[in-house]
């Protein structure tokens, strides 16, 4: 997991210091205050730019395994599933204030059942093996062979 509250510190002290303006970090792109609004997740933490709103997280998630669904906003209760389904993805967190535009890379990590899907693809196959094994299929032929020569 990658945290950026180190970075996200640095840009609020040059704001406060003066170095950077409200209008160079309170840029989210209109797309991202769309998302904010209606994907977004609430969270009790205030603006730390205008103190008038509490953040919103949005929460996209990336990866070659994910195929055109790459980059799509998820629902953090929705990532537990995709663990178990998919074997890589990358998940990023960025916070979201509606009221002034502030917005900041807060997290991310990457999540999947982590199989490869060859490895994943085998054991399929011997799942499919003991299953025929219960079913009462001959797997043990050479030994049944070797007592019926013996009687
Ligand atoms: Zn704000």
């Amino acid at each position: 997991m990658i945290d950026y509250s180190l970075a996200r510190r640095a840009t609020l002290a040059s704001l406060f210091r003066g170095q950077a303006t409200s209008t160079d970090v309170c840029d989210a792109h209109p797309y991202l205050l769309r998302a904010a609004k209606f994907h977004g997740e609430a969270t009790d933490e205030q603006c730390p730019v205008c103190r008038r709103e509490q953040l919103t997280h949005v929460t996209y998630t990336y990866g070659d395994a994910l195929g055109q669904y790459s980059g799509r906003i998820k629902a953090t209760r929705e990532l537990d599933q995709m663990e178990t389904e998919i074997h890589e993805f990358t998940v990023y967190v960025v916070e979201v204030c509606q009221n002034c535009a502030w917005n900041h890379l807060i997290e991310s990590y990457v999540l999947g059942h982590g199989r490869p899907p060859e490895r994943a693809a085998r054991q399929a196959r011997g799942v499919a093996r003991s299953r025929r094994a219960e079913e009462g299929q001959p797997v043990e032929q050479p030994r049944a062979k070797s007592r019926a020569a013996r009687q």
